[in-house]
């Protein structure tokens, strides 16, 4: 059993997919968690599905005021914060030739920089308040794996790979672990509407052996572990939970519907 009991916890993206899972799990665990998202709506929604030890707060993890004041927070109203979950993120589909400079910038500054933000601060109040800590990043197969299309995406997640190693290098030696999550495709609001192109859901479901996308409640399991100490000695790496699609190519995103 995963136990979260007692635990203080932060996670960014959690009024939606994959960060709302996570959030649920966090929960069901026995944490208490700030949900830190960009609308207020649905954070709301959120927080009164999730209970009493869940609470929303509007912050924009691009912004490093807004998440080291995430952090202070969640540290005081929990008494302590002992995991972080830096899941915000999204991407830019465009051909590299015809990517603005405006799309690339947005991209790295919540998928990249919200993930820089999020350690530092989270790792701030760990090492003040004098307790170990687990920080994990959400990456993406794509930190591994060009896409065609999908050059800031995958430049973000690559750096939020090192991020974690970087982090687990520093940290690991002051009783914070930094670890990374990269789920293969998994449908979410994110992927939903790429997924209801059936032949967009061809070309991705061939490149997974499984045959199948994952489900977010499987990354939550995966994040329970992780957050917990039964996965004590676990620092620096970023584990795919991907159903072997790493094992494949990526699909075609640009060139590989032509005859469709
Ligand atoms: P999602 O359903 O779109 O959830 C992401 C959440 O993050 C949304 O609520 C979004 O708010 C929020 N967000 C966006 N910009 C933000 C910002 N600046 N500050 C705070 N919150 C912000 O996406 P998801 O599929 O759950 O993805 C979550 C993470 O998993 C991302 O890092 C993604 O790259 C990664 N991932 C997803 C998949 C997949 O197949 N779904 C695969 C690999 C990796 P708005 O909706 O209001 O913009």
């Amino acid at each position: 059993m995963n136990s979260l009991k007692g635990k203080g916890a932060v996670v960014t993206g959690a009024a939606s997919g994959i960060g709302w899972a996570i959030a649920a799990g966090f929960v069901e665990a026995g944490a208490s968690v700030l949900l830190c998202d960009l609308n207020a709506n649905a954070l709301d929604a959120v927080a009164r599905e999730l209970g009493e030890h869940a609470v929303g707060r509007v912050t924009d993890v691009s912004d490093e005021s807004q998440v080291e004041g995430a952090m202070r927070t969640a540290r005081e109203a929990f008494g302590s914060l002992d995991i972080v979950v830096n899941c915000a993120g999204f991407g830019a589909i465009a051909p590299l030739t015809e990517l603005t400079g405006d799309k690339w910038n947005s991209v790295q500054a919540v998928t990249l920089g919200g993930v820089f933000y999020g350690v530092k601060h989270a790792a701030r109040q760990m090492l003040e308040q004098g307790r170990p800590g687990v920080i994990i990043n959400i990456s993406s197969v794509n930190g591994r794996q060009p896409g065609e299309g999908q050059v800031a995406y995958c430049a973000a997640k690559a750096g939020v790979d090192m991020i974690t190693r970087c982090g687990a290098l520093e940290l690991g030696g002051r009783g914070i672990r930094v670890v990374g999550i990269a789920p293969g495709l998994v449908e979410t609001p994110l992927t939903r509407k790429e997924l209801e192109d059936p032949a967009k859901r061809e070309l991705f479901l061939n490149i997974i052996p499984m045959k199948r996308a994952i489900e977010a409640k499987e990354i939550a399991a995966a994040a329970v572990f992780l957050a917990s100490d039964n996965a004590r000695s676990i620092n620096g790496d970023t584990i795919a939970i991907d159903g072997g699609s790493l094992t494949c190519g990526y699909p075609a995103l640009l060139t590989g519907l032509k005859s469709a």
